[in-house]
């Protein structure tokens, strides 16, 4: 077993993805790569990303292929990404990213793709009360149908490899936390942490 892990997770708009990457970082020294926290970043920033992405974000739309993996590309070479291991999040999202990030990876390869389950009613009630900027009711609902139209197939392939790992996201912070865990520890994935 190696020290570190590579992961993915998956799981719907509101389904408390970031929530528990948070966790898995403070668990197992993780670096958490989030493409939706990078481009909000340079959307504050007014970077020249930022400026081109915002009105894609504004919609609910997906950035293009490209962008997205220039963006991670950049990160994944990084050293510190190599030593602490990683989990992604809400990348990838197509079938053309998933290609390329398991092309980045080579030699090495993914540990384990954690799909966090929860039903699109309940991310719906969830999400109307987050109220992020992106989270007006028109963008939500393009957002859950790019999920199903674009996401959906990916993990799917991603099960064809073997590596998916459904959690059911429902319940406290706490009880879905420890499902996970133990999906990895199922998977023979337990790092200790210093
Ligand atoms: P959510 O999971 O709530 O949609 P994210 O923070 O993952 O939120 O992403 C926010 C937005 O950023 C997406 O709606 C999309 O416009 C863009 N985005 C993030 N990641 C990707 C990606 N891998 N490919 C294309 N667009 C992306």
């Amino acid at each position: 077993m190696g020290s570190t892990m590579s992961l993915v997770l998956f799981g719907r708009q509101g389904s408390g993805k970031g929530t528990q990457c948070a966790r898995l970082v403070e668990k197992f020294g993780l670096i958490h790569l989030s493409t939706g926290d990078i481009l909000r970043e340079n959307i504050r920033n007014k970077t020249e990303l930022g400026l081109f992405v915002e009105p894609i974000l504004s919609r609910g739309g997906l950035v293009d292929d490209a962008t997205i993996l220039a963006l991670i590309e950049d990160r994944l070479e990084k050293s510190d990404i190599k030593e602490s291991g990683f989990v992604l999040d809400g990348f990838p999202r197509t079938l053309a990213q998933s290609e390329s990030l398991v092309k980045m990876l080579e030699p090495s390869s993914l540990d384990a793709v954690i799909n966090l389950e929860v039903g699109i009613e309940e991310v719906t009630k969830r999400m109307e009360l987050r109220g992020r900027s992106d989270d007006a009711a028109e963008a939500i609902s393009q957002r859950l149908q790019l999920y199903e139209t674009q996401t959906v197939p990916v993990i799917k392939w991603f099960d064809e490899k073997g590596l998916v790992a459904t959690v059911d996201g429902v319940g406290s912070e706490d009880q879905v936390f420890s499902r996970i865990v133990s999906a990895l520890s199922e998977r023979g994935l337990e790092v200790a942490v210093s």
